[in-house]
């Protein structure tokens, strides 16, 4: 690049916001293993799986079949009826033509805060919340209204709260079950709570359900299954956390037909449509996989109970997660200085609280094997922070 004065304008909508917490940690994390440093890296939320075989073989059979070229914008017709087949085995009734499929649930999800959300509308999120829906409201020029579930994390004990904060002003509400960062599995009392939130203030809700297959003990209702949410809910789902597929960019949406021809437009503007052979990938880890996610899950239940174990014997006291694969930390008032040490004099990559509006705390992600865990556990107690 020349040295030149120039300096690109940037838009405020962009200066309102800041890189993804999550992912900047993990790229700290990559830098200092680049210079050789042996990084325990708790950070990023991505299972340490390969994708299952039949996945891959699917997606290469795909390649070697010529499907390279664009598909229709909102998905290929088998993937939108395997996705139609997913939700309504969760008790959503869908039809194919109320999906779209996009590069990841993130695209999904942004699609629908931008068809959504206009300037000024009111966005509830339940605390702490995962780093991007607060982003991705400050880019639509919504306002956020914060409920906070800590330090249970459950949402059942927080209707009241929640109740309190919502008004007839009150436009969308997200809720996230499992939810990332906290691992909380909502009951069905508290998906009841949010109906008759949602039904008598005529709000939106966006349920985000992409860790709905990862789950200990526990089944997780989908909010869309029920009267009264399922005509104003728009579902997001996706393929990178239950099999494995963060890198192959797959996820969808599901709401009305109406929302799906609003949303349609932004998504043929944008990305025009996802990868046509990740899609034919993604019908085979939707039909052909249970087998590998019900393995996955064990063993990230096994990491949750060495995480809660280890946590109990230090007499670290942190509420078990039911979903997902993070727990929170209780750590010091300060999590941000307390993740830069973990990263710089442990070298352990948490992500700090405050990212998702919990501060106090830092998430980790226990989707890595146990031996690291153990290795981060004894790195984090010998330099004092647990
Ligand atoms: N929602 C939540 C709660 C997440 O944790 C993630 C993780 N990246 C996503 C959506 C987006 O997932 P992806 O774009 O990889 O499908
Ligand atoms: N969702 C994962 C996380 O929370 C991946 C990173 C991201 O998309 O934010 O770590």
């Amino acid at each position: 690049m020349s040295d030149s004065e120039f300096a690109f304008p940037t838009s405020e909508r962009v200066d309102r916001v800041e890189p993804s917490a999550t992912l900047a940690i993990g790229n700290a994390a990559a830098a200092l293993e680049a210079d050789g440093v042996d990084v325990v890296d708790l950070s990023v939320g991505e299972p340490d799986f390969p994708t299952p075989d039949n996945v891959v073989e699917a997606g290469k059979a795909a390649l070697d079949a010529g499907h390279t070229g664009y598909t229709s914008s909102n998905g290929i017709p088998e993937l939108k009826e395997a996705t139609a087949e997913k939700l309504r085995a969760d008790g959503i009734d869908a039809d194919p033509g109320e999906v779209i499929v996009t590069p990841g649930a993130k695209q999904a999800l942004y699609e629908t805060v931008q068809t959504l959300v206009g300037s000024g509308d009111e966005v509830v999120l339940l605390d702490p919340a995962w780093v991007s829906y607060e982003a991705m409201v400050k880019l639509a020029g919504g306002d956020i209204t914060r409920v906070d579930t800590a330090p249970s994390f459950q949402l059942e004990p927080a209707l009241d709260d929640l109740a309190a904060a919502v008004t007839d002003d009150t436009d969308v509400l997200v809720v996230n079950t499992p939810s990332n960062p906290t691992g909380a599995v909502y009951t069905d009392a508290a998906i009841e709570g949010v109906r008759d939130l949602a039904v008598d203030h005529d709000l939106t809700v966006i349920a985000d359900e992409i860790y709905g297959e990862i789950t200990y003990g526990v089944e997780q209702t989908s909010l869309a299954s029920l009267d009264g949410l399922a005509e104003r809910t728009v579902t997001i789902n996706g393929f990178s956390k239950a099999y494995s597929m963060t890198g192959w960019r797959l996820g969808y949406l599901h709401a009305d037909e109406a929302f799906v021809g609003a949303a349609g437009k932004l998504h043929s503007h944008s990305v025009s449509c996802a990868t046509n052979f990740v899609q034919r990938a993604g019908i085979e880890a939707l039909r052909n996989t249970d087998d590998a996610v019900a393995e996955m899950v064990d063993a990230f239940e096994s990491r949750r109970d060495l995480v809660v174990d280890t946590l109990a014997d230090a007499g670290v006291d942190v509420s078990v997660p039911d979903g997902a694969f993070y727990a929170m930390l209780p750590v010091d008032d300060d999590d941000q200085t307390w993740s830069e040490r973990a990263i710089e004099e442990a070298h352990v990559a948490t992500v700090p609280g405050n990212a998702f509006g919990a501060p106090g705390y830092a998430r980790i992600s226990y989707a890595a094997s146990e031996e690291r865990l153990r290795e981060a556990f004894d790195r984090l107690f010998a330099h004092d922070l647990l």
